[in-house]
């Protein structure tokens, strides 16, 4: 049995329950995934509450690997960096129209028009009409990263500036996490 869950703090977590397993267990995947694995016997509330005394370990392991990740191996030859860059265009067009609009109708924020851009100095950027440009690069992040990448971008609809203001809105709208998924995110370059 698999389940799916969307964790206040986590983000996306899948709870399974497996014969196979012992005992409960966390594992964070290499782009921040979590996964908790828990035998038959134990419920899967149980499950939940395991994790939640755990979170401080899944967000220090996903820091951790983000740290790891920043120390990635250098560029590629020409011709495969372009066919990287094109997959990645791929999976951006795939991915971030329908993520954006989730975003905007769970914040309630509304922006003009989006476009994916291949930016390498930032991962978006809104201008002062309220459009919002994302770098097609959001796509090496974790989803987290990546949801937390568009609020802030949807935060600019209101605030075109990085005052206490705008910081309270992103940090309201991120569940008071806004200071920790900047530090993860930091340890991420554009590549
Ligand atoms: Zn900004």
């Amino acid at each position: 049995m698999i389940s799916v869950v969307d964790h206040p703090r986590l983000g996306r977590v899948i709870l399974s329950q497996s014969p196979r397993a012992r005992r409960i267990a966390i594992r964070v995947g290499a782009s921040g995934d979590v996964r908790v694995s828990f035998p038959r016997g134990i419920s899967q509330r149980k499950a939940s509450a395991f994790l939640e005394s755990k979170i401080a370990w899944v967000e220090h392991a996903r820091e951790r690997l983000a740290v790891r990740r920043a120390a990635l191996p250098p560029a590629l030859p020409p011709e495969e960096e372009k066919a990287r860059i094109e997959e990645l265009r791929r999976a951006a067009k795939a991915d971030l129209p329908g993520r954006i609009e989730r975003l905007a109708r769970q914040t309630g924020l509304r922006y003009a028009k989006m476009t994916v851009r291949a930016a390498r100095t930032k991962w978006g950027s809104c201008s002062g009409k309220g459009n919002i440009s994302l770098s097609l690069f959001l796509m090496t992040l974790p989803e987290h990263l990546r949801d937390f990448v568009i609020v802030h971008e949807l935060c600019h609809t209101v605030h075109h500036n990085h005052s206490p203001r705008f910081h309270a809105l992103v940090d309201t709208l991120v569940g008071g996490r806004e200071k920790i998924l900047a530090r993860e995110l930091r340890a991420f370059s554009i590549r």
